[in-house]
């Protein structure tokens, strides 16, 4: 997808570019972006999947969005990832995508129908004395604690270099349901750093109104491995993409002698 003035570009085709059919390409690593890398070279890129080589070192694709299987250790229950409404690249990717479940829509449209027809949201996050809901659940209780977050926001990156969360705020902060709301959202604990809290709280700024009740979140119908990857790999697979499982990359030995960067072997077990 490719934004210029507005959206005119945004719904046109790529074009072939040159020389695609004597391209290939070896992706290390067969989490999301593994995956979605094979998906816009073959989409985009107009590449022959046969052509294109996914290592993992792993039995199983998806990454991070935690495919692994291992009764042995008991039950282990697989996430519902929190996902949101400005991810550019993926719901670009997942239009793309036949659905597994609604046979000739996308993976997006699947999803976004979803969404509709069961938006997310929580009658109660906080709770207290085993059980009963917090009077003030559903309000954030910054009181003046809110000049603190736009300080936060307005202070340049280099000069929180090596200040944590806890270093920054005021222990009052730490009573409000915002830093309940945030640090259990986000998985943030005090001593993390404050940077990284700044870029969260400016890459989601616009769900200040639906965090209080997960209304700004949107879920999958099942798990993250089920829903996202499981498509993602059927794609790749009727694409005849190479899909070597149990294959680690220990090396990229790479040539710079002609002044450019060009891997020439992946050693790999
Ligand atoms: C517990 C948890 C919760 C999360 N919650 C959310 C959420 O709610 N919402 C959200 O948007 N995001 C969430 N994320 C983040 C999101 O899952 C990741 O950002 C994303 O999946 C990362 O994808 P990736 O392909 O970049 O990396 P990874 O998923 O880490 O994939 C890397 C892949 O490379 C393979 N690999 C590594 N080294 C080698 C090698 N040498 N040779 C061969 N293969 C190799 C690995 O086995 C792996 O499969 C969460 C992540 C975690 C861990």
């Amino acid at each position: 997808m490719y934004y210029s003035n507005g959206n005119y570009e945004a719904f046109t085709d790529a074009r072939k570019p040159k020389d695609a059919d004597k391209k290939s390409a070896y992706v290390i690593g067969g989490g999301l972006a593994g995956l979605a890398a094979c998906v816009f070279m073959i989409r985009d890129g107009y590449m022959d999947g046969k052509k294109i080589h996914l290592l993992e070192e792993e039995a199983l694709a998806g990454g991070s969005l935690n495919g692994t299987k291992r009764p042995e250790y008991g039950y282990i229950i697989r996430g519902g990832w929190e996902i949101e409404n400005h991810f550019e690249c993926l719901w670009d990717m997942y239009r793309s995508i036949p659905s597994l479940e609604i046979p000739g829509d996308s993976y997006l449209d699947e999803y976004a129908w979803l969404d509709k027809d069961d938006p997310s949201s929580s009658n109660c996050r906080l709770i207290h004395h085993r059980g009963d809901r917090v009077p003030t659940d559903g309000q954030y209780g910054l009181g003046k604690c809110t000049g603190e977050i736009v300080k936060l926001v307005m202070t340049p990156e280099d000069k929180l270099e090596g200040v944590s969360i806890e270093d920054f705020f005021s222990d009052k902060f730490f009573e409000t349901n915002f830093w309940a709301y945030w640090a259990t959202m986000f998985a943030f604990e005090k001593w993390h750093s404050v940077i990284e809290m700044r870029r969260y709280a400016m890459r989601f700024i616009h769900h200040i109104d639906g965090l209080p009740d997960l209304s700004a979140l949107k879920f999958n119908k099942y798990n993250q491995y089920e829903s996202m990857t499981k498509p993602l790999l059927a794609y790749l697979e009727s694409h005849d993409v190479d899909i070597c499982y149990n294959t680690q990359v220990e090396n990229v030995v790479v040539d710079t002698s002609n002044g450019e960067k060009v891997a020439k072997k992946l050693p790999r077990s």
